[in-house]
C-alpha cells in the first residue's frame, strides 16, 4: 500500500516536471514567436509605408511635372481609396510652409492637423508611433519630403528652396490589427498542437516508462530495507520484471539478499552453537548477528576474566554479581551439591526475612540433594508455566482455607531453578525468586543466563578440582582430619593469628593407649576403624574453628584456637571422656573399649615459641603415659628439664 503511494507520487512527480517545463518552454517559444510576429509587421509596415511614401512623392512630382498639380485632389482620393485594401486607414498629404510661400496656401486637407505633423515639418525628421490597445493595433508614420537636386527630378529647378528644405510630408496610419489576430490564431494552434503532442507524452510515459518507475520504486525500497538487515523485505517480485537491464539489477539484488541472509543466518547459528544458546530473533537479520555477535564477546570477556579467578568462590561471586548486579534479581540462591548428596548453600540474596535458616528451600532440601527437583531431574524447574512444581520451595506450600481446600500457590515468589552440570553431573543449582510481573523478563533471561552458567562450568570444575587435590595433600585420608602437612604450612598463620588478638592456644597431644593390642589382635582394619572413632570424638568435641591433626600413628594434635586461659585441661577431659565412653563393636561381636592420654600445653603461657609448646604437651603427654595412661595432664615447667627442647 505504502509503496504504491509512492509508486504514485512519484510518477506523479516526474509527469507534473516534465508538463511544466514543456509549459515553460512553450510560454517561451510562444512569447518569442508573437515578439517575431510583431517585430516583423512593424517593419513589413514600415517598408510599406515608405514605398507608399514614395509613390506618393513621385506621383505628385509627375503631376507637377506635368503641370496638373491642381488636380492632384483625384490622385489622392483615389490613393486613400485603395491605400483601404491594404489596411491604411488613414493617409494624407500636408503642405510646407516654403511650398504654400511660394505656391500659395494649398486645399485645407493639406494643412498640419496635429502636433506630430507640425514637429515633422519644422525638424524634417520622421516619426513612428506603435498604438496598442486590447482590441486595435495602429502604426502611424510622419515621413517628411525634403527637396533634393541629385534624384532623378531636380526638386529646385521647381521650388526656389535650399537643398533639404522640409517641403511637405505623408501622415500614414496602418491597422495592424488583423496582423495581431493572426498571430493570436497561430499561437492558439500551436497551443491545440503543443497540448495532443503533451496527452501522447503522458500517455508514452505510462506505457513505457511507468514499469520502470515503479521497478525503481522498489529497488530503492528493497534497498532501504536491505540497509535495515530485513533480507526478505529487500526481495523484489521477480514476475513481470523487464527483460532488460534494469530486470537484470532487480534480480542482482534479491541474489544478494537472499546470499546476505544465508551468510548471516550461518553466522547466527554458528555463534548459537558456540555460545549455547540463541537471542530473541527479528525481521532484521543484520541486528540479530551483531546481537549474537556481541553476546559472543561478552560471554568470551566473561570467560577471560573467570579463567583468572583462583578459586570457585571467586568465580561464584562473579555469577552472583551478574545475577544480582547486571540482570538486577534481589532474590535468588546458589546450591552446591556435595558428595554426601547433601546440598549447601553457596549464597543467598533475599530483599525479605526468611527466617532463621535463611533459605529460599525447605530444609529437607539441604538435608537430601534429591529433594531438589532441579538436582533430581538435571532440568529447569519453573513455576510460571508449572505452578507449585517443587513441594520444597518454602514460599510456595498451598495452604488451607477456611473450607479446607487447598489454595493455589503463593504468585509473589515465583522460582526458576537450572541445575549447574559439573563433569557431567549436577553439580550446583542456580535459583531465581521473582514477582509475577517480571516473569516474561525472566524467561527472556533464561537463556543469557545460562550462557554465562555454561562458560563457567568448566573453570568451576577445574578449580574443584583444584581445591580437592589441595585438599587432599593437606588431609589425612584415613580420618579425614588434617595432616602433618597442614600443620606445617600453617602454623605459622594460627600463631600470627593468636599473638595478633592476643588470645591463648591450647595444644592437646593425644595418643590412644595400649593401641598396638588392637592391631595384634584383631588386625589392622579394626585398629583402623579405632584410629576413626577417636578423630570423630575429637572433632565432635572441639569447636568448629578448632584445628585437629593426626600427627603421626595413633597420635593426635587438637589446637584449640582462642581459649581463656586454663581452659585446654577441661577440653582434654571432654575427648577423653568421649573416646572412654565411646566402646566400639567389631565384627565377631567383640567390644573395644580404648582410652587416650592426653598431654596439654598452652600458647604462649607455657611458652611463645609454637613447636617447643608442642613438644611440651608431648612431654606432658609422657607424664599421662607413665602415670597409668587414660589421663590428661598438664604441662608444668618441673617437666622439662633440659635447657633446649
Ligand atoms: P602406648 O599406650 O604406650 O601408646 O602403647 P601403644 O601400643 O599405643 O604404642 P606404640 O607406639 O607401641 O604402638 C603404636 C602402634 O600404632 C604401632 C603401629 O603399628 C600402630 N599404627 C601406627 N599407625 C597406624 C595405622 O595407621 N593403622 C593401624 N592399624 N595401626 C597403626
Ligand atoms: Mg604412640
Ligand atoms: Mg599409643
Amino acid at each position: 500500500m505504502f509503496r504504491k503511494n509512492k509508486d504514485k507520487s512519484l510518477k506523479i512527480k516526474i509527469i507534473s516536471r516534465i508538463i511544466i517545463l514543456l509549459v515553460v518552454l512553450f510560454v517561451i517559444i510562444d512569447i518569442i514567436f508573437a515578439l517575431s510576429f510583431r517585430q516583423e509587421s512593424i517593419s513589413e509596415a514600415k517598408i510599406r509605408s515608405k514605398t507608399i511614401a514614395k509613390v506618393v512623392r513621385d506621383g505628385l512630382t509627375s503631376l507637377m511635372v506635368m503641370g496638373v498639380i491642381k488636380d492632384r485632389k483625384i490622385f489622392i482620393q483615389r490613393l486613400k481609396k485603395a491605400s483601404k485594401q491594404v489596411d491604411i486607414q488613414n493617409i494624407s498629404i500636408i503642405r510646407g510652409n516654403p511650398v504654400n510661400k511660394q505656391f500659395g496656401p494649398g486645399f485645407k486637407s493639406e494643412e498640419p492637423v496635429t502636433n506630430d505633423e507640425r514637429y515633422v515639418l519644422s525638424s524634417g525628421k520622421k516619426l513612428e508611433k506603435l498604438d496598442e490597445t486590447f482590441n486595435t493595433v495602429r502604426y502611424r508614420v510622419i515621413i517628411p519630403y525634403k527637396a533634393t537636386d541629385t534624384g532623378v527630378v531636380n526638386c529646385l529647378l521647381c521650388h526656389k528652396v535650399k537643398s533639404g528644405t522640409v517641403l511637405g510630408a505623408i501622415s500614414l496610419t496602418m491597422n495592424l490589427t488583423s496582423v495581431r489576430e493572426a498571430a493570436f490564431r497561430t499561437i492558439i494552434q500551436t497551443s491545440i498542437i503543443f497540448l495532443a503532442f503533451l496527452i501522447i507524452l503522458v500517455l508514452v510515459f505510462f506505457k513505457f516508462l511507468s514499469p520502470y518507475i515503479s521497478l525503481f520504486q522498489k529497488i530503492e525500497s528493497g534497498l532501504e530495507n536491505l540497509k535495515e538487515g530485513d533480507m526478505d523485505g529487500a526481495l523484489i517480485d521477480e514476475k513481470g520484471l523487464p527483460d532488460d537491464e534494469a530486470g537484470k539489477v532487480a534480480k542482482t539484488l534479491n541474489e544478494t539478499s537472499k546470499s546476505l541472509k544465508e551468510i548471516l543466518l550461518d553466522i547466527e547459528s554458528k555463534v548459537s552453537t558456540l555460545i549455547g544458546y540463541t537471542v530473541v530473533k527479528t525481521d532484521n537479520y543484520l541486528k540479530d548477528t551483531i546481537k549474537i555477535i556481541n553476546e559472543l564477546v561478552r560471554i568470551y570477556n566473561f570467560k577471560r576474566v573467570i579463567e583468572k579467578d583462583r578459586t570457585k568462590k571467586d568465580i561464584m561471586r562473579r555469577i552472583e554479581s551478574i545475577i544480582r548486579d547486571y540482570m538486577c534479581f534481589d532474590n535468588y540462591a546458589i546450591y552446591e551439591v556435595g558428595d554426601n548428596n547433601k546440598m549447601s548453600i553457596l549464597t543467598v540474596g533475599s530483599k525479605i526475612n526468611l527466617g532463621k535458616d535463611d533459605m529460599w528451600c525447605n530444609r529437607s532440601s539441604i538435608e537430601d540433594a534429591d529433594s531438589c527437583r532441579a538436582k533430581r531431574t538435571g532440568g529447569d524447574v519453573d513455576s510460571i508455566n508449572f505452578p507449585c512444581i517443587c513441594p520444597n520451595f518454602k514460599f510456595n506450600i498451598p495452604e488451607e482455607d477456611e473450607s479446607g481446600t487447598s489454595k493455589t500457590c503463593n504468585e509473589k515468589y515465583n522460582y526458576y531453578c537450572i541445575p549447574i552440570y559439573i563433569g557431567g553431573k549436577v553439580g550446583m543449582v542456580l535459583q531465581l525468586i521473582f514477582d509475577n510481573d517480571v516473569a516474561d523478563f525472566v524467561h527472556w533471561m533464561i537463556p543469557y543466563i545460562k550462557g554465562y552458567l555454561t562458560e563457567a562450568s568448566p573453570v568451576i570444575e577445574s578449580r574443584k578440582l583444584m581445591e580437592l587435590l589441595k585438599e587432599q595433600s593437606i588431609v589425612d585420608q584415613l580420618t579425614g582430619l588434617y595432616n602433618r602437612r597442614y600443620l606445617d604450612e600453617s602454623s605459622e598463620n594460627i600463631v600470627a593469628g593468636i599473638k595478633r588478638r592476643g588470645t591463648n592456644l591450647g595444644i592437646l597431644m593425644l595418643d590412644v593407649d595400649h593401641f598396638k593390642e588392637v592391631n595384634d589382635k584383631y588386625g589392622h582394619d579394626n585398629g583402623d576403624v579405632v584410629l576413626r572413632n577417636v578423630s570423630k570424638q575429637i572433632r565432635k568435641s572441639i569447636r568448629s574453628s578448632d584445628i585437629a591433626v593426626r600427627f603421626g600413628g595413633e597420635e593426635f594434635l587438637a589446637l584449640l584456637i582462642d581459649i581463656k586461659e586454663g581452659e585446654g585441661v577441661a577440653v582434654a577431659e571432654k575427648i577423653r571422656k568421649a573416646v572412654e565412653s565411646s566402646p566400639l563393636e567389631i565384627p565377631g561381636g567383640v567390644v573395644l573399649k580404648k582410652t587416650i592420654s592426653v598431654g596439654v600445653c598452652e600458647f604462649p603461657a607455657d611458652s611463645n615459641k609454637f613447636w617447643q609448646a608442642v613438644k611440651y604437651s608431648d612431654v606432658a603427654l609422657y607424664e599421662a603415659k607413665e602415670n597409668g595412661r587414660n589421663k590428661v595432664v598438664r604441662f608444668t615447667k618441673d617437666m622439662w628439664k633440659e635447657e633446649e627442647y
